[in-house]
C-alpha cells in the first residue's frame, strides 16, 4: 500500500507509526524542505576488510526542520513515499551525492564510491535514468564511483518494468547493491537477471551474529552464495569487534557500522578518510 498511496486515508497507515498531527506537520514541512534547504547528506564509511581502506560511503539524508528539529529518515521517508515527495527529494539526493563524490575525487579521495538509497516510486515516476545521467554529467563523476542501493521489494514489483530501467542504469557503468538483503523475498535468479554487484546483509542479522547461531548460519550462507555468484558482500550495522571478527571469519568483503564510524557531515567524512589512509 505504501507505493500506491495518494488516497488520504491510506496515509494513516498504522505501519507508519506516527500520530496524525505529527504526520500532517511532517507532510507540510516536507513540501517546503527542498526550497528551504533543510536537507543535508551525511556519509558513513564503508571499509574493505582485505585492505582496511575506506572504499566508499553510504549517503544518508538528514532533515533539519525549524520546529520539529532533526527528524529521523525512518519517520519522514515513509511520509515522503506516501505523498510522492520522495521523487523530487530522491532527485536532490542523487544530485547532491554526485556533487559531493565528484568533489572528494578531486580532493584526493580517488575511487571512493558513493552509495545512494532509492525508493520504489523513483522507478515508477520521474525519469530515473535521465536523472542519474544528468547528475553524473553535471559534476563529471565517473559512473563506477556511483552505487545504487535497492531493496528486494523494488525488484519483485513490476519486474519487467524495473528490469528495463535497471538495465539502462547498469549500462551507464554504475554499480548496484541490494539493501537489507535477507529480509525480503530472496530468489537467486533475480540476482543474476538484475546484474547485481553487491549484497548488503541486513543489520538485523548482524546484530545477533554472536548470540544466535541461526543468524550466524544465515550470514555465512549469504556470503558463500554471493561469492559463488561473483557478488561482493557488505555487512551493515557492525557495532563491535566480535561482530567484525566473525564477519572476517566468514570472508565478508566489506563492513559499515558504528564500530568504524557513524554517518557524518561531508567535511568530517573527508577528514576521516584522510586519517585512515595509509600514506
Ligand atoms: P538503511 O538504508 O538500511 O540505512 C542504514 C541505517 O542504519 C542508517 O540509518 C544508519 O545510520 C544506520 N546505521 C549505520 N550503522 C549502524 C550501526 O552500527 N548500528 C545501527 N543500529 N544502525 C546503524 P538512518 O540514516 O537513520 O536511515 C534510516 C533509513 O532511512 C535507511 O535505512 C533508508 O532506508 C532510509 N534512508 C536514508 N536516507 C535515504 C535516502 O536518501 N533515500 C531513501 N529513499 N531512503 C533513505
Ligand atoms: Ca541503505
Ligand atoms: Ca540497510
Ligand atoms: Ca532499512
Amino acid at each position: 500500500a505504501k507505493e500506491e498511496g495518494r488516497n488520504t486515508y491510506r496515509f494513516f497507515d498504522e505501519r507508519m507509526n506516527v500520530g496524525v498531527a505529527e504526520l500532517l506537520r511532517m507532510r507540510n514541512g516536507l513540501r517546503n524542505a527542498l526550497d528551504h534547504d533543510e536537507f543535508e547528506l551525511h556519509f558513513q564509511p564503508q571499509i574493505d576488510l582485505a585492505s582496511g581502506r575506506v572504499i566508499g560511503a553510504e549517503a544518508l539524508i538528514r532533515w533539519n526542520h525549524p520546529e520539529l528539529g532533526r527528524v529521523s529518515p525512518d519517520r519522514f521517508i515513509p511520509v515522503a513515499e506516501e505523498s510522492g515527495l520522495i521523487v523530487p527529494i530522491g532527485e536532490w539526493v542523487l544530485r547532491e551525492a554526485c556533487r559531493r563524490a565528484a568533489a572528494w575525487q578531486k580532493e584526493g579521495l580517488a575511487g571512493v564510491t558513493v552509495a545512494v538509497n532509492l525508493s520504489a516510486l523513483q522507478f515508477k515516476r520521474g525519469n530515473l535514468k535521465q536523472t542519474v545521467t544528468d547528475a553524473l554529467a553535471e559534476f563529471g563523476l565517473d559512473p563506477t564511483c556511483l552505487e545504487l542501493e535497492l531493496t528486494e521489494s523494488i525488484l519483485i514489483k513490476d519486474v519487467e518494468e524495473v528490469l528495463a530501467t535497471v538495465f539502462q542504469l547498469k549500462s551507464l557503468g554504475l554499480k548496484l547493491a541490494i539493501d537489507d538483503f535477507g529480509t525480503g523475498y530472496s530468489s537467486l535468479s533475480y540476482l543474476k537477471r538484475f546484474k547485481v554487484d553487491k549484497l548488503k546483509i541486513d543489520k538485523s542479522f548482524v546484530r545477533d551474529l554472536a548470540s544466535d547461531p541461526d543468524d550466524a548460519a544465515i550470514i555465512r550462507t549469504i556470503i558463500q552464495m554471493a561469492h559463488s555468484l561473483n557478488l561482493r558482500t557488505i555487512a551493515e550495522g557492525v557495532e563491535d569487534q566480535e561482530m567484525l571478527d566473525r564477519l572476517r571469519l566468514f570472508h565478508c568483503d566489506e563492513i559499515q557500522g558504528y564500530l568504524i564510524a557513524r554517518p557524518m557531515p561531508i567535511d568530517d567524512f573527508i577528514a576521516f578518510v584522510r586519517a585512515h589512509s595509509p600514506s
